[in-house]
């Protein structure tokens, strides 16, 4: 079976765009913080304020130079923090690199986060609290996964990479004791020196380590179910753009021997965005509930 992330991500919109229009009054609003004018953050952003307002969030857009001094950023954010109107604040990632981006994550008010960077909510994550935010890959998968039918309980996971944004927090979430989770979870990464026999012991490879077609078939147990998390550009002068989008799974030979898959894109991608218009709803709902109260 090839996961059809986009289907199901379109299937998500669908529900919080019926949720959003019960609601009368303001509309659900995320603040985008966008630095310099770099191309894959453009395109992302672009791409994440599409898919909001397709759903009836606002979107505010801050660009911001990429000289700006740290200084400058942090009062941006004081400034949205402080702001009623606003659920959700993004700092679209990479910041230049004269910005540490860990005071950044810190200073959005984790009641905002709905990238749920900042250590509280990545806390709450791994303690197995209810309330704060997930971020929006791990969840996008773990909502692909389930809505795929696919049961986790006891199965052994192998997630190939350890960054804060996916490899770890995933790993965090598929070992819960949640009716989703359950699932015993290997970690490996750059340093792991015995990658392919940990490949073939897993039921679920999950591979976010953003190098092409790194997965081969050999790799692979049969009937494995496999979740490519990786975008990659390579050259193709095959394509009028002169490049092409690949994961870090060798799709064509991987496929065949595999029960599920995920293409990319089509896969993970559209989840991810699915996962921050929810998230958003879900600030902009706790936001009405304690006006209320
Ligand atoms: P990262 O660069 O922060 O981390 C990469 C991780 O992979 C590291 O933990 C590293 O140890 C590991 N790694 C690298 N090479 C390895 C190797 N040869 N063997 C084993 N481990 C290796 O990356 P990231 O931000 O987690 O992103 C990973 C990939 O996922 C990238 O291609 C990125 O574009 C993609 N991504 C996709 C989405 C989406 O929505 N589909 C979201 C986030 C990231």
């Amino acid at each position: 079976v090839i996961i059809d992330g986009k289907k199901i991500a379109n299937d998500i919109q669908a529900e919080i765009r019926n949720t959003i229009l019960l609601f009368s009054g303001r509309k659900p609003c995320l603040a985008v913080i966008l630095v310099g004018n770099h191309l894959a953050s453009e395109i992302y952003v672009k791409r994440k304020t599409q898919a909001c307002e397709s759903v009836g969030i606002l979107v505010i857009i801050k660009r911001m130079p990429s000289t700006i001094q740290i200084n400058d950023l942090l009062a941006e954010i004081t400034a949205l923090n402080e702001d009623p109107s606003v659920d959700g604040i993004l700092v679209q990632l990479p910041l230049p690199a004269h910005i540490n981006p860990m005071p950044i994550i810190h200073a959005i008010q984790p009641d905002k986060d709905i990238d749920g960077f900042h250590p509280l909510n990545v806390g709450k994550m791994l303690i197995g609290e209810t309330g704060g935010f997930i971020p929006c890959t791990p969840l996008g998968i773990q909502f692909l996964l389930s809505r795929s039918s696919i049961e986790m309980t006891g199965k052994h996971v192998v997630i190939l990479g350890r960054s804060n944004i996916v490899g770890k927090p995933l790993a965090a979430l598929l070992m819960q004791n949640t009716p989703d989770g359950n699932a015993t979870v290997t970690v490996a990464h750059r340093h792991s020196t015995n990658l392919k026999e940990l490949c073939l012991l897993a039921d679920i490879l999950i591979v976010a380590i953003g190098q092409p077609k790194f997965i081969t078939a050999n790799m692979v147990r049969d009937g494995a179910i496999i979740i490519d998390v990786g975008i990659n550009k390579i050259d193709n002068p095959t394509q009028i753009q002169g490049y092409q989008i690949v994961g870090d799974v060798d799709f064509i030979n991987v496929e065949p021997k595999c029960s599920y898959i995920t293409p990319v894109p089509g896969g993970v991608g559209p989840m991810t965005i699915a996962m921050l218009l929810r998230n958003t709803l879900i600030s902009y709902q706790n936001r009405l509930q304690l006006n209320k109260t």
